[in-house]
Order: structure tokens, then C-alpha cells, then sequence
């Protein structure tokens, strides 16, 4: 198959970015994302293999994605997980391969992860206390996180991102103590304003902790915040600099989402493709590759999907009246896929 012009969709958005949930499963629950006893999982004869995976991420590479990040669920928990990143490593055009994770397995898997050919992680670590941590999280495991950390480290990964969803009156007191631990780690902190996405039934607009109230309380207590020049167009964080230099970012998809530069989309370990993070349909992606599609029908499928994209789900939340969790539990154990632990956060 030939690789052709970068697709754009009707938005003109380049098709730049796939993120890859590996596993729906996850060893935290966090308030935010999975505050449910109980969840409906991906029946495990629909999850991709590797093989179908690598083929798919090949797909979209040669239609123009140059940036594939894996995440879930907890990818750590899909098994041989170092052999999928060796096989999306290799295919030509990757030229930013990253992965999100809790740490928790971090330890375990660190080098092979890195001699498998990863280059970049983001670690979420919302808190650095530990019974907060607990509460969160469901799981008093804070020092497995941070020693997942140390062994990122110790195996070479020097450009590591902490990511922290800030909700009020949870964590929201530790702007400083998480911005401190980036300095003192070298990993640069971007807080992220609690969404109202699938899987957030708690969500209410008085947890969000809005972007300019955050670069208010963290310029009242550094001195001036400076905007940061070399920030990617279409990352969805907003990167900034304190006065000392320390840079830190800001994801702010709940009060000033960025839809225009977005050239993210999404794919489930079922293979069931998704525009956006709000969309409450995918494309199954799976039935075609195991209907017996070549590698030219998927791209066909594929370029169709994004030609025709005019999602700007984050901005038409900002635009509804009375805004609440996007579902209600009824609502997503229908079709879990709406999940953003499903989806790929
Ligand atoms: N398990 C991995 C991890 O913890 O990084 C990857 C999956 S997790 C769904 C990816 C990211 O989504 C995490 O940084 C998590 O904090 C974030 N996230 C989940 N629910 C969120 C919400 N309601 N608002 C903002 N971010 C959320």
C-alpha cells in the first residue's frame, strides 16, 4: 500500500494522532473515571490481537498519523505489552511513540518497555499524599506509582510528563506540592480540568477548577507565569513557564477546549474507532479487518471516516445549558465503549 497526502477532515484537521486503548481494564478506580463497583468489560474473543493492532496503527501511519500514544484502561496490564510497542516502534512514519499509565507496573516493566522502542511516558499521579491517594484511587498503592516513576527514570525516560486531574476540594490544594515534585523529578506537571466524559458520572461544573483560576493561584503564589513558545499546535496541553523557568502545562477541555487544532482519534481493543472523545458512536474497525479487508479497504474506511469528521465535542459541552456528566450508568452499561477507560484516555 502507498502512503498518500495527509488527510484533512471538513475542518481542515489533519488526521495526526491515534491513541490506542490496549486493555478497558484497570487496576485503580479512580473517582473521576470509574467511580462504579461494578463495569461491563469487552467480551475478551473481541479484543484485538497484536497482530491486528499493528496492522491497523500502519494503516493510519500511512494515511499521515505520525504520533500513536497507548493508553486504556491500564496498557500495563495487557500482556507482553513491550512486544506491541516493538511492532508499533518499527513501522516506518512513527515518529513519536508514547504511552500513559498509573505506574503502578511500572517497575516491572520500565527497560523492556524502553528497549521495545518507547520513548515518552505520562504518568497520572493526581495526589502525593498517600490516603489521598487511597481515596482517590480505590487502591493504597502510591508507592508502587513512585517507584514505577524511579524506574522510568533509572531506565533512561528523561522526558517524562506527570498528569494530575484537578478536582475541587480533593486535590486542588496540591497545585504547588505537584508542581514542586515535577521540579524536583524533572517531569513537567499539566493539571487537567475534570471532564464531563464518559465514565464521569460524578462530574458537576462546581469540581472543575478552571484553567485561569489555576494560573491565578499559581501566579498569587511564583510570581508572573510566562506562556511558553514551542508548544505543539495541536497537544492539547497549554505549556507555561515560572518565573524560575519550571515548565508546567495546563489541559483545559472543559472551559476552553481547543476542537479546532484536535487531530486525535481513538481506538478501543475491540477496534471500534472514535472521532472524538465525546462521540457516542465509533466505527468498527474490527468487523472489516476480520471480515478479511486488505490493508487498502481499511484505509479507504478510514479516510472516508476522517474526510467526513466535524466532531467539536468538548466545545458543543462548553455551549449546553444545565451541564451534568455526559451518562447516566444505565447509559454506559449499554455500550461501555462510551467509557473513557474503554475509549483511551
Ligand atoms: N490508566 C492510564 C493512566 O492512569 O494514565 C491511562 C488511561 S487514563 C483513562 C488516561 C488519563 O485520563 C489519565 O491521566 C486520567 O487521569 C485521565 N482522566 C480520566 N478521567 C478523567 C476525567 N473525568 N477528567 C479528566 N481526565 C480524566
Amino acid at each position: 500500500m502507498t502512503s498518500g497526502p495527509v488527510s484533512r477532515d471538513r475542518l481542515g484537521r489533519p488526521l495526526g494522532s491515534l491513541r490506542i486503548s490496549v486493555t478497558d481494564r484497570c487496576n485503580l478506580r479512580c473517582s473521576y473515571c470509574m467511580p462504579e463497583d461494578s463495569y461491563i468489560w469487552l467480551p475478551r474473543a473481541s479484543i484485538l490481537t497484536f497482530e491486528e493492532l499493528e496492522r491497523l496503527a500502519g494503516v493510519f501511519v500511512r494515511l499521515g498519523a505520525t504520533k500513536i500514544r497507548l493508553t486504556g484502561g491500564e496498557p500495563l496490564l495487557r500482556h507482553d505489552l513491550p512486544d506491541l510497542v516493538a511492532r508499533v516502534a518499527r513501522i516506518p512514519g512513527v515518529a513519536d511513540l508514547a504511552m500513559t499509565t498509573n505506574a503502578l507496573l511500572l517497575s516491572r516493566f520500565a527497560g523492556a518497555l524502553r528497549r521495545a522502542g518507547l520513548r515518552r511516558i505520562t504518568v497520572s499521579l493526581d495526589t502525593l499524599r498517600p490516603e489521598r491517594y487511597r481515596d482517590m484511587t480505590r487502591a493504597d498503592r502510591m508507592p508502587e506509582a513512585l517507584a514505577g516513576i524511579a524506574a522510568a527514570q533509572a531506565e533512561g525516560f528523561a522526558d517524562l510528563k506527570l498528569n494530575a486531574v484537578v478536582v475541587r476540594g480533593v486535590n486542588d490544594d496540591e497545585l504547588f506540592d505537584l508542581l514542586e515534585f515535577g521540579r524536583a523529578q524533572g517531569m513537567e506537571v499539566r493539571f487537567i480540568e475534570y471532564m464531563d466524559v464518559g465514565g464521569a458520572t460524578r462530574w458537576a461544573d462546581r469540581l472543575v477548577v478552571p484553567r485561569v483560576e489555576m494560573l491565578e493561584r499559581i501566579a498569587a503564589r511564583y510570581g508572573k507565569v510566562l506562556p511558553s513558545a514551542d508548544r505543539d499546535p495541536a497537544a492539547p496541553a497549554e505549556r507555561f513557564r515560572l518565573p524560575d523557568g519550571t515548565p508546567f502545562g495546563i489541559i483545559a477541555s472543559t472551559t476552553e477546549p481547543f476542537c479546532r487544532t484536535c487531530d486525535r482519534s481513538r481506538l478501543t481493543a475491540d477496534g471500534m474507532w472514535f472521532l472524538c472523545l465525546y462521540a457516542a458512536e465509533g466505527v468498527s474497525l474490527r468487523d472489516r479487518l476480520r471480515a478479511g479487508a486488505t490493508d487498502e479497504e481499511l484505509a479507504q474506511l478510514i479516510q472516508q471516516g476522517w474526510a467526513a469528521r466535524t466532531d467539536r465535542g468538548a466545545e458543543e459541552r462548553v455551549a449546553t445549558t444545565d451541564r451534568g456528566a455526559l451518562y447516566q450508568v444505565d447509559g454506559l452499561r449499554r455500550d461501555p465503549h462510551r467509557e473513557m477507560h474503554t475509549m483511551g484516555g
